[in-house]
């Protein structure tokens, strides 16, 4: 699909997206500077992308009217939010080229298959998640209590539609654990053994629908609360054996799930007693991610533009970072004081600092824990960079 490219009907090269939500405002973005024209499916009038998008198709994600309407709209389609139905983007692909497809989004759709295939190419991409079990059933929840006290304490997750830490509950013994299971409903879960993390760290990876790979490397990732907090993207980030590591196990595994577009493999390094600590793999994105939003600003392409290139069918280019960066989340709590009282940011305070980029998404309503934007920090050595983002924070915390 050739941008800026017109059909027989006069309709310009047009791209899908189905979701609205800050990463599609991005996908637009970009899609848009290259010159094609998009398309969002979101159900919410005010959805970020819809609102910058050529065409927002106001629907639910499995109605059959909108569907078709996107794909006749579109040359291409792709997501930004990983749970739309995958019985969609199967119906979509029947009509267009879509990237990433239903089989791979479905996978990292549940805990339970992504961990399975983890394991299915831990030969190649020389890493294992975290010691796990399935608990779909109160045998299975009883056998784990009996025979695994080697996952506990642990992590009891939800296998579906868990998202910045939601879905989740710490567990330390059998009765909590029991107690977890029945508080997230009975629904199909994992228990995760809790492990010492020492880092978090993810790795971005391109794929085309030839192969072809590109990859940028690995962020260090500070969570909070289970939610990105801020991502640290600089040369010595983390130990070079361990992000050559980390980049060689993504780019095996978006090779064997023949994976077209950009995904996202998020890591663990956890205490081992080896010199780096070893490394685990967490779960994977089928998306742009959050961490990797400093491409934006430093570097020559971003997550959004090889999204783009991917499922356009274009050359994949190599992303270059022409800048040491530090990514904020911007969370929703940054609009009010101490005391819960709303408050603006002092944005002239925090732009007025060297190499403050400011991304806000244009979400109307700020609540706690909801991204609302994020600030990339950008400067000519990663000393200044660590700099500004301090003061950054400061002003607004
Ligand atoms: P989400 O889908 O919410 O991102 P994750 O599985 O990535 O779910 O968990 C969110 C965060 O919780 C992780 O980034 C990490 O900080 C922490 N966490 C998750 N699993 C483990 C584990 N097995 N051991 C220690 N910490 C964990
Ligand atoms: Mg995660």
């Amino acid at each position: 699909v050739f941008p800026g490219s017109v059909n027989a009907a006069g309709q310009m090269a047009t791209l899908g997206v189905m979701g609205g939500g800050q990463l599609g405002r991005m996908f637009v973005h970009a899609a848009q500077r290259l010159g094609y024209l998009t398309a969002v499916l979101d159900p919410d009038a005010q959805s970020p992308a819809g609102l910058v998008s050529h065409h927002h198709i106001q629907t639910d994600y499995n109605d059959p009217a909108g569907l078709s309407q996107l794909s006749d709209l579109c040359q291409a389609i792709t997501t930004e939010f990983e749970n739309v139905p995958a019985q969609a983007l199967q119906t979509l692909a029947q009509a267009r080229p879509v990237a990433p497809g239903a089989a791979v989004v479905g996978i990292a759709q549940n805990r339970i298959e992504e961990k399975a295939h983890f394991a299915a190419c831990a030969d190649v991409s020389g890493v294992t998640c975290a010691p796990y079990a399935v608990i779909e059933t109160q045998a299975q929840l009883q056998a784990v209590q009996d025979e695994r006290p080697d996952l506990l304490p642990g992590i009891l997750k939800t296998a579906r539609l868990g998202y910045d830490g939601k879905g989740q509950v710490r567990v330390k013994n059998a009765a909590e654990l029991a107690a977890a299971w029945a508080e997230l409903g009975g629904v199909a879960c994992v228990l995760e053994k809790m492990l010492p993390l020492t880092a978090e760290c993810s790795v971005l990876v391109a794929r085309g629908w030839d192969g072809q790979v590109v990859s940028f490397a690995p962020q260090r990732n500070v969570h909070v609360d289970g939610i990105l907090a801020v991502t640290h993207a600089y040369e010595g980030n983390m130990p070079t054996a361990l992000a050559t590591r980390a980049c060689d196990a993504a780019v095996a595994i978006a090779h064997h799930l023949g994976y077209v577009g950009m995904l996202c493999v998020e890591f663990f390094v956890v205490d081992d007693g080896s010199e780096h600590g070893g490394l685990v793999v967490n779960e994977m994105a089928p998306r742009p991610h959050n961490s990797g939003h400093y491409t934006l600003n430093a570097c020559d392409v971003s997550q959004f533009d090889l999204q783009v290139h991917a499922m356009a069918g274009l050359p994949l280019p190599q992303p270059r970072q022409h800048s040491p960066a530090i990514m904020l989340n911007l969370l929703g709590d940054v609009w009010f004081d101490a005391n819960g009282q709303p408050r603006e940011p002092d944005w002239q305070a925090v732009l007025r600092l060297p190499g403050t980029h400011l991304h806000l998404y244009g979400k109307v309503q700020a609540r706690t824990g909801r991204k609302m934007g994020h600030l990339t920090i950008t400067g000519p050595d990663v000393a200044s960079v660590k700099t500004v983002a301090r003061r950054t924070a400061d002003l607004l915390h």
